[in-house]
């Protein structure tokens, strides 16, 4: 070293012998940097580092470091971030103190150091106000190139820090910082792994190789066996290592067991990046022995990061790594985003139980780890919503391929214990891809495209296109317009008849729901029902309707008029445990007749029959009314679930009745309806009749009721042609 005096201490380095000497990387007069060894910084200071992944009390700990670090001649101490990041906030008091110097993890990794603002890297270099007097410095291995790593882990503050000094002395410097790093690896108490493909060896430093209690002897182990000893579960975050160039990396420390060479179990915390140069391509790997601490600092990070189900990434792991790979992107070398959600997972949960649904969705997650290209990072947002994000991808179709693989992967028959019988369980994706703009927007258009796969009957995969956003917003408008309707009063229900076919008298009406828009006017449910279906709003709007509906009987009663009505109740409202204990506490109140209601349900409704679902149904059965099927033959069109609810009536969907006079296989499928809808006991209702042959045929075959334009469009409560009065004989 340097024969000039020191000025000023730049950075502390161990020896790689015993970790207890402790060197001095001190900055010279002309700039260059000398080391000198055999300063011990104190023991307590090493202690302090080697115990940080264990101590609970982490700012009684800080404060002995930071005292020791004072006692020293030094004033701040840069901690690696990402070994903190657990105990962020307490750090960060000591930080706002001065006493710390808080540099996010992300900066000491290969890519990231590269892409250090210019002001961040001058904070860096040694006599800069902010530069710091102890330094832990990214992943380099003492086995790996050494210029080269540095200059990939070091990158840019290196850089800074040989473009100040003279050439001649950059050899002397890499070796300071070289040993510094070490030593603060050391110091750290972490030990660093890195897997180089082109010599099939996975590196272990010194520490590590202690960490795991391999002898001496014991030579590295390649890269199958360095995963053998890692718990099967706990290998998801290796996904891709062999491949450098799409490893995606783990910017977020993650928890690991593995085995030691006396066959204990232990739990390592870590975290591994890419690291490529243009002439070695290497994954380099930091871990932390957490066992000591496990149920807390172990625990914790588990829980933070891991969605404990599954042991897939949680969101915010998700959201750090796609921000990153966002950054990363380019228009050819783009991410990929597929939102996966399991078809009907409610009804599994409902009808089957939460163990079973627990065990599928663990079963979903090992599909997807099978399905997931290298580099892929796969996370559970909760419920039954998957993500695999996909790294450098170029094309919009190589991603479909990757969704239609893993939803068919998803599909596949499963064992699940406690069935008998292999389940089947679909799913939709969305896809979007994309190089530039934020995470969410991304997720926003993968959100969208996942609706249209639900949309388009599920058990699908859909990409994002620019068409898919107006759909987008003009959902939102609807969502607005209900809501706006819901609390200014905005909704209107008009009346429709409902004739007796042999009588030809009016019987019954049903509601319909209207909605009075400020700007646009009254609009049909057709431009709301669905928004309101998918928000969760309709629950809101039935009983808004069923409120004017027992309102408006109570009126005819009081004018001593009768008639059944009609409602329309969606599944959701149904689904919702007040809906029906509200509406037989209103029919007792009001003194309305519950005989005189009508609900009509959908297929939908029958097929998705959750325990809620049916103690509604059985409630509305119990105030006397009687439920049946609306739009028959739009849906699936089997009466198998005529036993799973009795049902009083069915109505034929115009669809059906249209054709009649014209087709004679529809004359065919509407009696044999007619016929089968009669030996269940159910009275039969044509929708949709517009014409007198429509009406003469289906008196003919024996459709007891009818209701169409030929008898009356809706209208309102004061227009209908109320019999005078008529006690109701209904189904
Ligand atoms: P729906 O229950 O099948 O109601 C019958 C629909 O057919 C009504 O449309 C009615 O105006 C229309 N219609 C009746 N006769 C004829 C005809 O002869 N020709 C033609 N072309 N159409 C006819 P609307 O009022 O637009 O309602 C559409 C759907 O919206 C309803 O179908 C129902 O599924 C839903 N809906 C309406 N009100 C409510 C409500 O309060 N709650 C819920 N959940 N859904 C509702
Ligand atoms: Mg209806
Ligand atoms: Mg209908």
């Amino acid at each position: 070293m340097g024969g000039l005096p020191a000025t000023s201490t730049t950075g502390l380095v161990d020896s790689p012998a015993d970790g207890s000497a402790v060197g001095r990387l001190d900055r010279r007069v002309d700039g260059g940097l000398a080391l000198t060894t055999e300063v011990n910084v104190g023991a307590a200071l090493l202690r302090a580092q080697r115990r940080f992944g264990e101590c609970r009390d982490l700012t009684a700990l800080a404060e002995e470091l930071v005292t020791e670090v004072h006692r020293c001649g030094h004033q701040r101490v840069l901690l690696l971030e990402t070994v903190a990041r657990s105990r962020h906030r307490e750090l960060e008091v000591l930080a706002a103190r001065g006493d710390l110097l808080l540099v996010a993890g992300r900066r000491f990794t290969g890519t990231d150091l590269t892409r250090m603002s210019p002001s961040a890297v001058v904070e860096l270099v040694p006599g800069h106000p902010r530069a710091p007097r102890l330094a832990v410095w990214g992943v380099a291995d003492a086995s790996t190139p050494a210029l080269e790593v540095l200059a990939a882990a070091g990158g840019a503050a290196w850089r800074a820090l040989v473009a100040t000094d003279d050439a001649r002395r950059a050899g002397t410097e890499l070796s300071g910082a070289q040993l510094l790093l070490s030593g603060a690896l050391r110091l750290a108490g972490l030990g660093s792994w890195s897997w180089n493909p082109a010599t099939g060896v996975v590196a272990l430093d010194d520490r590590l190789r202690e960490m795991l209690g391999l002898d001496a002897e014991e030579p590295d182990p390649d890269l199958d066996a360095w995963r053998a000893r890692i718990h099967p579960d706990d290998r998801g975050p290796f996904t891709g290592v062999e491949d450098p160039a799409a490893h995606a990396g783990t910017s977020a420390p993650y928890p690991f067991r593995v085995r030691t060479a006396d066959e204990r179990e232990r739990t390592f915390l870590g975290m591994s990046v890419p690291l490529a140069t243009t002439s070695t391509s290497v994954v380099q790997g930091l871990v932390l022995d957490v066992s000591a601490g496990e149920k807390s600092t172990g625990e914790l990070v588990r829980l933070a990061q891991c969605d404990s189900l599954t042991g897939l990434a949680n969101r915010s792991v998700l959201d750090t790594r796609l921000a990153e790979a966002l950054e990363r992107a380019t228009p050819t070398d783009a991410v990929a985003l597929v939102l996966l959600d399991l078809d009907r997972f409610k009804l599994v949960n409902d009808t089957l139980g939460h163990q079973i649904g627990d065990a599928l969705l663990r079963q979903v997650a090992v599909r997807l780890e099978d399905a997931a290209p290298p580099g892929a990072t796969l996370a559970r947002l909760g419920g039954d919503e998957f993500v695999v994000m996909v790294p450098g991808v170029s094309r919009t179709d190589a991603a479909a391929l990757i969704a239609r693989d893993i939803i068919r992967r998803v599909r596949s028959p499963m064992l699940l214990p406690g069935l008998p019988e292999p389940f089947v369980c679909t799913s939709s994706a969305g896809i979007a891809v994309g190089h530039s703009g934020t995470g969410d927007e991304l997720f926003r258009s993968a959100d969208m495209a996942l609706y249209r796969a639900k949309d388009g009957g599920r058990d699908r995969v859909a990409v994002y296109d620019s068409a898919m956003r107006d759909e987008a917003q003009a959902r939102r408008d609807a969502e607005h317009r209900v809501r706006r309707a819901l609390r200014t009063d905005g909704l209107r229900v008009v009346w429709q008849p409902i004739v007796d076919l042999r009588r030809g008298e009016l019987v019954a009406a049903e509601a319909l729901v209207r909605l009075e828009d400020p700007v646009e006017g009254l609009l049909e449910p057709k431009s709301f029902v669905d928004t309101a279906e998918d928000t969760g709003l309709i629950v809101d709007v039935d009983t808004w309707v069923l409120g004017e509906v027992l309102r408006q009987l109570r009126e005819w009663r009081r004018a001593g008029q009768g008639l059944q009505v009609s409602f329309n109740v969606s599944g959701k409202t149904l689904e919702h445990p007040a809906f029906a204990h509200r509406l037989a506490h209103s029919v007792e109140s009001t003194g309305a007749a519950g005989s005189s209601l009508l609900a009509e349900v959908t297929e939908r409704t029958l097929i998705d029959l959750s325990t809620s679902t049916r103690a509604s149904l059985g409630e509305l059965r119990s105030i006397g009314a009687r439920v049946g099927l609306d739009d028959f033959g739009t849906g699936y069109s089997s009466l198998s679930y005529l036993d799973r609810f009795p049902l009083s009536f069915l109505k034929i969907d115009m669809s059906f009745v249209r054709p009649l006079g014209t087709s004679e296989r529809a004359a065919a499928v509407v009696e044999a309806l007619i016929g089968l809808a009669h030996a269940h006991g159910m009275v039969v209702t044509a929708e949709g009749v517009e014409t007198e042959q429509q009406a003469a045929m289906l008196r003919e075959m024996g459709c007891d009721r009818a209701q169409g334009w030929l008898f009356g469009r809706p209208v309102t409560a004061g227009d209908l042609p109320l019999p005078l009065p008529l006690p109701p004989a209904g189904p």
